[in-house]
């Protein structure tokens, strides 16, 4: 009997890791230098925290959640997403009292029972930031750029970075109208999905992605002509900043996001290669949310960004990540009454930083050659009878077969510096 992973999850091999750390590291630097700090969330949560930050008229809490009873009886869910986590936790943690912007970001797996498809799993990851307690538009397009500057470190090109803005309660009552009157006779022609949305949420139908509702959703009324005045004036804001960032935009009426706490600036960033799951990111403002979660009214800013659909756009637009080999150093053995003293030296070696490895399998002297060189191991050094005597070893560099010889006794920290500067 085997076994197999769970449909919708995946295991994420040796061979891949390089390019997920190298993410995860230059996320935590960039983030850091924009003034962010992390947090790591709980895995899961009181369902109520979803149901509450998510919404309850998203495809998220109505379809897609991991909800189960835990042996206390209680209702739990595992987090489809952050931002209601980082809220619950803001509000818990009274970080409102902090000064103002408190920004966070974190690095978390996600949980959806979703449909299986290329960049669509039921286990995935998402990096993301939140920022409370900045009102005004320039936080929107600061976080923008904090986006920019990642893609840019990573070397990615040709993301389109979509902006649009849904309004705030005010003017979104007379567009929910303007919505409910353009789909009244329509709706009876739609996905059983839009006539449920139809009641709870008219703006999640531009949402849908079905191909029989798309051709009335594209005709639909827009948000962008219902904006009352100060939401104008925070996109037109939004607009001017990015522009004298010079990070180019286009406005997509379309826009609405999945999920219903947003307020004003929604936006995207896409990719023409990654196919129908082009949406590489996420994000957008939420004023209401954490007064909604039962903390005090504080605006809300911020994105999520799907790593696989990202690394997916990666390595589409063939940019390879790879690390430097942490393991310099093979001791190769040559017979079984050295190999004691292997270990001993790569024992010391690591205690100096210098990663390397021995012989642990009882390969022969050849075989063990063999294995350095396909390691792509850089250094190796052969220890046997004689080496055991005079305490020296000879450092091959592989590249070129020069050497060098140290004493393993006293001159480790030489062997360092020689690795480092080779
Ligand atoms: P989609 O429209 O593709 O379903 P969404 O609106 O549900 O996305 P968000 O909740 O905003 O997505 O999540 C932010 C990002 O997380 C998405 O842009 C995407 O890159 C990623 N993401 C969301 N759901 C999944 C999933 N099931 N598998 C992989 N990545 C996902
Ligand atoms: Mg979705």
């Amino acid at each position: 009997m085997t076994y197999s992973a769970p449909k919708g999850t995946k295991d994420i091999l040796p061979d891949e890791i390089s390019a997920w750390q190298k993410a995860e590291r230059v996320f935590s630097e960039v983030c850091s230098e924009y003034g962010f700090r992390e947090i790591r969330i709980p895995t899961f949560e009181h369902t109520e925290v979803f149901q509450k930050g998510v919404g309850g008229s998203t495809d998220v809490v109505r379809k897609e959640m991991y909800t189960f009873q835990d042996k206390g009886g209680r209702s739990m869910t595992l987090r489809p997403e952050g931002t209601a986590g980082v809220v619950r936790s803001y509000i818990e943690n009274g970080m409102s009292s902090l000064p103002a912007p408190v920004r966070l970001f974190y690095m978390i797996n996600a949980f959806r029972y979703e449909k299986m498809q290329k960049g669509r799993y039921r286990e995935f990851h998402q990096f993301g930031v939140e920022a409370f307690g900045s009102a005004g538009p320039n936080i929107d397009a600061e976080i923008i750029s904090l986006l920019v500057m990642f893609f840019d470190r990573m070397g990615i090109r040709e993301t389109r970075l979509c902006i649009n803005s849904i309004g705030c309660p005010e003017c979104r009552a007379a567009y929910y109208e303007a919505l409910n009157e353009f789909f009244a006779d329509k709706i009876s022609g739609m996905c059983p999905d839009c006539n449920e949305r139809f009641k709870q949420n008219p703006m999640r139908i531009l949402d849908c992605k079905e191909e029989r509702c798309g051709v009335f959703t594209s005709r639909a009324p827009r948000q962008l002509a219902f904006l009352c005045e100060n939401c104008k004036t925070h996109f037109d804001g939004l607009k001017s900043t990015l522009d004298a960032l010079s990070i180019a935009y286009t406005v997509d009426p379309g826009i609405v996001r999945g999920l219903d706490y947003y307020t004003r600036t929604v936006f995207e960033f896409v990719s023409d290669h990654v196919g129908t799951q082009g949406t590489i990111c996420g994000g957008g403002r939420y004023d209401k949310l954490v007064e909604m979660m039962g903390g005090t009214s504080v605006p809300g800013v911020g994105f999520a960004m799907g790593v696989e659909r990202f690394l997916m756009e990666a390595s589409s637009q063939n940019v390879a990540f790879s690390e430097p080999a942490t393991v310099k150093i093979y001791i190769a053995n040559l017979t079984e009454e050295t190999a004691a003293l292997c270990q001993r030296i790569a024992f010391s070696l690591r205690r100096l930083g210098i990663g390397c490895e021995t012989d642990l399998t009882g390969r022969s002297f050849r075989s063990q050659m063999k294995y350095a060189n396909k390691a792509g191991i850089p250094f190796v050094a052969v220890i046997g009878p004689d080496e055991a005597v005079s305490a020296k070893m000879a450092l091959k560099r592989m590249s070129d077969g020069s050497e060098m010889t140290f004493s393993f006794e006293t001159n480790m920290a030489e062997i360092k510096r020689h690795i480092l500067n080779n």
